[in-house]
């Protein structure tokens, strides 16, 4: 059994708190460590050494400030392997997965980077006689960042690379579920030579959420994580001043045309159905065939691939997805099949009675699949996060975007067609942020911004009306098309992040 410390002033220290819970390993049911969750005196100390730290690195140069940003990211790459494992023993993902949302965590430490250029202001000469006008980028002070299980390395790594690049310092609440990536990154954020404070990893609940909400010396959160709780965090960072952006869940619909290439759209959607356990907020967990025709073939082709899943523990090298993370979140996801069932869906395979030899206890679920989904349904309506994919079937091209558009949650969205048209069309007129066409799971690289923002996406921020829009021809792989497509495996048969 091993305690979780916290990360504040560059050292690394074990709350004084007599609050603690389990962190247990999915994949054997067993308590494995144990994480403290923090006083506030001990939030606090974060904040106040996060505070300290700001006037000195808001103003080193940003030529320095992505220097050690390089060395963090040789550090990052060659421990790569090491972060992957802390991931899995605690989140369950399989090596390959993790090996993938470490990558995408690092492509945004590679962005930061060039921070120097980014950093650079905007110059008019003349805006009246005699009169220049001009903009710059400043850091804000003390920014803090509230993250989701599902992504333990890369989530953070969306945040703190690039707020720490501009100058500003942070303090890191992540999740109380699979804590030790994080520390293990904090250490070799150190090891680049980062000054003391300007990363601090506080560990802990609603308490620690709550204060850095509320604290007059945090400046900017910025949160992932479920709906509801986004919602409270927008509402109450907000209220208290701060600049907030908060991600939320989400339920993602594809679109199935009939002249879609129906061996790549199923090798698509198996990745981004089951990859990683359903446990991804870019999960494709509603397919939309386009006509019964489409959909019997569709159905027909799914079916067998679900049901030879390879199923097993992230030490198991074939292994194409692992346990859910928790005991609370396999009985979350068994509920809703067993309310599908209820509301009359077709459960075409039922994952609910998976059991692995020798890990009984784990907290396995075997792939699900249900055809004749409508949208009246719960397992339609709510966000299941888990492997679990549901089959709404539409009449026309029409039909099944006005569903997407009408859906309460909507993080991304996909079309596999091979008419242009359609393609187009759907690029347009869908009204979510990130749009795929033949490609699954369009999620941006870290140069290109998330349009999570815009639309009718899950997050809270202002909406730019920007959409993130990725596509890849129907019938000529191109090399990413063969990467997502050609593979029967879900966990890399696409980008693990997305
Ligand atoms: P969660 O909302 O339970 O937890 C997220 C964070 O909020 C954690 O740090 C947790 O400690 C904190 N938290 C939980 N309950 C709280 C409360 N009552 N008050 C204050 N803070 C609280 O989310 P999760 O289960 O860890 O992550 C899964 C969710 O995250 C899914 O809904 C998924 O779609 C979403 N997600 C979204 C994105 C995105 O980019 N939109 C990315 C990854 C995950």
């Amino acid at each position: 059994m091993y305690q979780i410390e916290n990360c504040i002033n560059g050292r690394k220290v074990l709350s004084a708190s007599d609050r603690k819970q389990p962190i247990f390993n999915p994949a054997t049911g067993e308590a494995q460590g144990e994480l403290i969750l923090s006083t506030l005196d001990e939030i606090n100390a974060a904040i106040a050494a996060a505070k300290a730290a700001a006037p000195a690195w808001g103003t080193t140069p940003p030529l320095r400030r992505a220097r050690l940003m390089f060395k963090f990211k040789d550090l990052v790459e060659q421990n790569l392997g090491e972060i992957a494992a802390a991931i899995s023993r605690e989140h369950g993902k399989t090596h390959a997965d993790a090996m993938g949302e470490v990558q995408r965590g690092l492509e945004v430490i590679e962005f930061a980077c060039g921070i120097p250029h980014l950093l650079k202001g905007e110059f008019s000469r003349n805006v009246g006689p005699n009169i220049d006008s001009w903009s710059d980028r400043q850091p804000l002070g003390v920014v803090a960042g509230i993250t989701p299980f599902n992504f333990p390395a890369m989530v953070p790594m969306w945040m703190y690379p690039v707020a720490i690049a501009c100058g500003n310092t942070f303090v890191l609440k992540p999740s109380e579920r699979d804590p030790s990536a994080v520390n293990l990154v904090w250490d070799l954020f150190q090891e680049a030579g980062f000054p003391a404070g300007v990363l601090n990893v506080v560990h802990g609940d609603k308490l620690a959420v709550d204060t850095l909400l509320k604290h007059p010396d945090v400046k900017a959160i910025s949160f992932v994580g479920s709906t509801a709780i986004a919602e409270y965090v927008y509402a109450t960072g907000t209220a208290h001043g701060k600049r907030v952006q908060a991600l939320g869940g989400a339920k993602n619909h594809a679109i199935v045309m009939p002249d879609a290439d129906m061996d790549k759209t199923v090798d698509a959607l198996m990745g981004a159905a089951y990859g990683s356990a359903g446990e991804r907020c870019m999960a494709i967990s509603v397919a939309v065939p386009v006509g019964e025709g489409t959909a019997d073939r569709l159905v027909e082709a799914l079916k067998p691939k679900v049901q030879s899943l390879k199923i097993g523990p992230w030490t198991d090298s074939d292994a194409e997805m692992g346990p859910v993370v928790t005991a609370e979140a396999k009985a979350r996801i068994s509920g809703f099949i067993d309310q599908g069932v209820k509301e009359g869906a077709d459960l075409v395979v039922d994952g609910r009675g998976f059991s692995l030899q020798g890990y009984e206890n784990g907290y396995f679920l075997g792939g699900s699949l249900f055809d004749r989904v409508t949208p009246d349904m719960e397992i339609y309506k709510q966000e299941i996060f888990g492997p679990v994919l549901g089959v709404v079937r539409a009449q026309s091209f029409a039909e099944a975007a006005k569903l997407i558009n009408d859906h309460e949650y909507g993080n991304g969205t996909a079309i596999f067609t091979r008419d242009g048209d359609a393609a187009r069309s759907f690029a347009d007129q869908i009204e979510i942020g990130m749009v795929g066409i033949n490609v699954p799971l369009p999620v941006p690289v870290a140069y290109h911004p998330s349009a999570a923002g815009s639309g009718r996406s899950s997050a809270i921020t202002p909406s730019t009306g920007r959409k993130a829009c990725a596509s890849t021809p129907a019938s000529r792989p191109s090399p990413a098309a063969g990467r997502k497509a050609s593979s029967r495996a879900p966990s890399s048969a696409s980008r693990p992040c997305e």
